[in-house]
């Protein structure tokens, strides 16, 4: 793990995926909290093409940043449907800054959006495990509950379709949190070579935006 000077306002810690970074201090919203760094990848050149790592951070058509770099400690950032930090591509300069975009307290971790196209290939199909989507899934999961007891009492009727398939119901219910450490491998593995899929539009976005 690189060592972070205690000027810095994160540190690497333990999250809910593996490992995150975590405010130390209060970071102001519109702070440029880190750079994501790395040797610049050009597609042009054949080796620099083949590269592939989980840690890919397309700027736009031609350039890359390899962030696989130890000394990369952006990398640890992880993703979140609802984040409190954005990248800010500059695809002149060739630079990306994670930015704050929420005032960010001490503890919290710091999170950015990996972008649509990530999110629909890669973590939907194993379920996001962001603070805001296992939120969604603990809401969903208290209403079924209380769908399921309050039509419990009334009539005959109902307790009759209720007893007629409570297995399956039981069933669904039971696979979604589970099998964590495979869906975290998933993850990782799904993050090779794609971020940089993910990221072309938002850097695209930005470009625009700037334009
Ligand atoms: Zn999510």
């Amino acid at each position: 793990m690189p060592a972070i000077s205690s000027n810095k306002p994160y540190r690497i810690g333990r999250s809910k995926t593996g490992l995150g970074l975590f405010a130390t201090k209060p970071i102001k919203k519109g702070t440029k909290i880190i750079r994501y760094f790395g040797p610049m990848l050009d597609c042009r050149k054949e080796k620099d093409d083949a590269i592939e790592n989980k840690y890919l951070f397309q700027i736009n058509g031609r350039w890359t940043i390899d962030g696989s770099v130890r000394k990369n400690v952006a990398r640890y950032i992880n993703h979140s449907c609802r984040p409190n930090a954005e990248s800010d591509v500059s695809a002149r300069k060739r630079t990306v800054y994670i930015r704050a975009i929420k005032n960010i307290a001490p503890g919290d971790e710091i999170n950015y959006d990996y972008g649509t196209e990530y999110f629909k290939e890669y973590l939907k199909p194993i379920g996001c495990k962001c603070a805001s989507c296992e939120r969604k899934r603990a809401k969903q999961r208290a209403e079924a509950r209380a769908a399921k007891t309050s039509t419990a009492k009334p009539t005959a009727k109902a307790k009759k379709a209720k007893a007629a398939k409570p297995v399956t119901k039981a069933k669904s219910k039971a696979t979604p949190v589970s099998g964590k450490s495979r869906s975290q491998r998933a993850k990782t593995s799904a993050r090779a070579g794609t971020k940089s899929r993910a990221s072309t539009k938002a850097a695209q976005k930005r470009q625009a935006r700037a334009a």
